[in-house]
């Protein structure tokens, strides 16, 4: 890593600046870097940093070592852009598409066949063709997708995974709900006639999958997902015939969003589900077995930061900072209350430190009152024209965006491992925004 990645010195652990009761948090990108950007290029915009993403990425890989057959299906919907799916592919990890235009994607990086898992839901048959002519691996969501490939898309093709919802048996969390009032998967017993029907159909290599959290901080959350799927794969053994040679752990690993939350480790991941491996899968003679995950957040989402200024200061019942990023850059915030760390730099770094001027709501200029990045926060004093960064936004930022109020989606850069920056894609203009219309 360049040093110029390092966080700086002064705010490298999260704690809170002596008495100022506003927290610290570091960013993955030196601030005067980012103050410097967000004078030369138009704000808001999203940048990411290559060093981090690709130190991640190996860092997974190297804990999953033990298992040879292990993959990293980068989940295209966070952040789904070429120069950052290209990094991924790179790193030998696979694409985990769940739409046509997510297929397209991976298809104009040169990703294909087996690098491709398709976990789609309600999929079109259009879609599910398409997946197929790229010879990605089918995931099916439900039962009926058997008849429905076979019929509609077709015909079976040669490997086939099949997604499991525990039901009432686990736990779940805000994002993704509760297993059994989720919409995906199949039952335990569908699992069964899934496999043995796939079989009879002339299935010949078969895989399991399961997601059942979404930004989980627990690691032994994982290690238990690991552990309900191996023990499965040898009863789905044992009860049709049918050897599993993949199971699929999902995404879902949680980011510390907030200062003083732990990042997931991924070598405590691994250690418990190989200990899960070496208990039920030896023994049952199913290895080689490959374990493979599908992240998106962890993989991204720390590394990215949303890059805005502030453009007013404003008074009333209680105090705003309204700055040129809006829910449409980043709508976690608003839709989930979701906390984004902010960071105030001032205009060229200055201000990171500095201590709290008091509880600020930081809001974007929709004409939506949830259009907010952060409610009663303690921030710097903040002036107009004052670079702010909006922390972990490389995952399911960008990407969230949307054009309501004719708000126009900002660009994205690549702080390349070099030191130089790189635009991954253009702002939108407004000749994108009315293309559609017939006037
Ligand atoms: C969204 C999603 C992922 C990625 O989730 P993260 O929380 O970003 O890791 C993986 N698999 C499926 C099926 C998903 O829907």
């Amino acid at each position: 890593m360049s040093a110029v990645l390092d966080p700086p010195a002064s705010s490298s652990a999260p704690s809170s600046a002596e008495g100022t009761g506003a927290p610290v948090k570091p960013l993955p990108i030196d601030a005067a870097k980012l103050c410097e950007l967000a004078d030369e290029l138009p704000t808001p915009f999203h940048i990411y940093d290559e060093a981090g993403i690709r130190a991640n990425a190996r860092r997974l890989n190297a804990a999953f070592a033990w298992n040879p057959g292990f993959r990293e299906y980068f989940a295209v919907k966070a952040t789904p852009t070429p120069g950052i799916l290209e990094l991924f592919r790179d790193e030998n990890c696979g694409m985990d598409c769940s739409s046509a235009a997510e297929l397209m994607l991976c298809d104009r990086i040169g990703v294909t066949g087996e690098r491709i898992m398709f976990t789609s839901n309600n999929t079109p048959a259009v879609e599910f063709r398409r997946a197929k002519e790229l010879g990605a691996i089918l995931n099916l969501d439900d039962l009926t997708h058997l008849p429905y490939v076979a019929e509609e898309a077709g015909g079976l093709p040669e490997t086939l995974c099949f997604r499991f919802n525990p039901g009432p048996l686990r736990g779940g969390n805000a994002i993704i709900g509760k297993p059994e009032d989720a919409k995906y998967g199949f039952t335990r017993e569908q699992l069964f006639d899934g496999y043995r029907q796939a079989q009879a159909g002339g299935v010949k290599r078969f895989g399991l999958h399961a997601m059942v959290a979404s930004n989980e901080l627990d690691p032994q959350f994982f290690v238990d997902t690991a552990r309900m799927l191996f023990a499965l794969a040898v009863e789905v053994h044992e009860a049709t015939g049918v050897r599993i040679e993949f199971v699929n752990l999902g995404g879902g690993i949680g980011i510390p969003y907030r200062p003083g939350q732990e990042a997931v480790s991924y070598e405590q991941v691994s250690e418990g589900t190989k200990a899960a491996y070496d208990e039920i899968v030896l023994p049952a003679g199913l290895d080689p077995l490959a374990v493979y995950m599908e992240n998106g957040r962890c993989m991204t989402g720390p590394y990215g930061v949303l890059v805005t200024k502030a453009v007013h200061r404003k008074e009333i019942y209680k105090r705003y900072v309204g700055v040129d990023a809006c829910m449409a850059n980043l709508m976690r915030p608003g839709m989930y209350g979701a906390y984004h760390h902010v960071s105030v730099l001032g205009r060229g770094g200055e201000k990171v430190n500095a201590p709290s001027a008091g509880p600020v709501d930081v809001v974007g200029s929709l004409c939506e009152n949830n259009d907010k990045f952060a409610i009663d926060r303690e921030l710097p004093a903040v002036e107009r024209g004052d670079v702010l960064a909006i922390h972990d936004a490389g995952a399911h930022g960008h990407s969230m965006g949307f054009q309501y109020n004719g708000k126009l989606r900002s660009a994205e850069y690549l702080l390349k491992e070099d030191g130089s920056v790189e635009q991954i894609r253009r702002a939108e203009t407004y000749d994108d925004l009315f293309a559609t219309l017939n006037v």
